[in-house]
């Protein structure tokens, strides 16, 4: 049922004259996916429910991915665990549209991608970090200290005393 070429275009059509409480499972499972221009997940796991209801088709997703991040304390590139969750209606006509504006196209082809898109970039964290012990970046020298140890003062440098230290070492 779906499209090798656009693996996340569904045919959903068959559901449209369903019997109401019909539903189908789409699973997927790709080393790499490319949600739109800018996102690329690898290890893409997940799977899509349609359900026929008297007002559309519900959507209950379930997906799984790995992004490269950059990590805000070490600027190093990471891979951050994604996983998200979310239940969406596509209506069939404009009495029963959700916020998300989402019609059932007359095609009976559903585009996944950028609904997958938009609920993924909701579950970035506001602040990547590449482990939650990461030492981030020497303020004298800018060495990544998660390789190893500098030689500097781990001081701030602003702080008051770190001129007299420089004074008297
Ligand atoms: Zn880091
Ligand atoms: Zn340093």
């Amino acid at each position: 049922m779906s499209n090798p070429h656009h693996p996340l275009r569904l045919n959903v059509g068959f559901l449209i004259s369903a019997a109401i409480g019909t539903n189908r499972d789409f699973t997927f499972d790709y080393e790499r996916m490319q949600l739109g221009d800018d996102l690329i997940l690898s290890d893409f796991v997940g799977t899509a429910r349609f359900s026929r209801t008297p007002q559309g088709l519900l959507l209950q997703a379930d997906f799984r991915g790995r992004v490269v991040l950059e990590c805000v304390r070490c600027l190093t590139p990471y891979e951050q665990a994604l996983a998200w969750e979310f239940t969406d209606l596509y209506a069939f006509d404009r009495r029963s549209i959700t916020e998300s504006n989402l019609l059932v196209p007359e095609t009976g082809q559903i585009d996944l991608a950028p609904l997958l898109r938009e609920y993924a970039f909701l579950e970035f964290p506001i602040s990547p970090i590449c482990r939650p012990d990461c030492k981030g970046l020497c303020p004298v020298c800018g060495a990544n200290l998660n390789e190893g140890d500098c030689g500097h003062a781990r001081s701030a440098p602003d702080s008051p005393f770190a001129a007299f230290k420089e004074l008297f070492d």
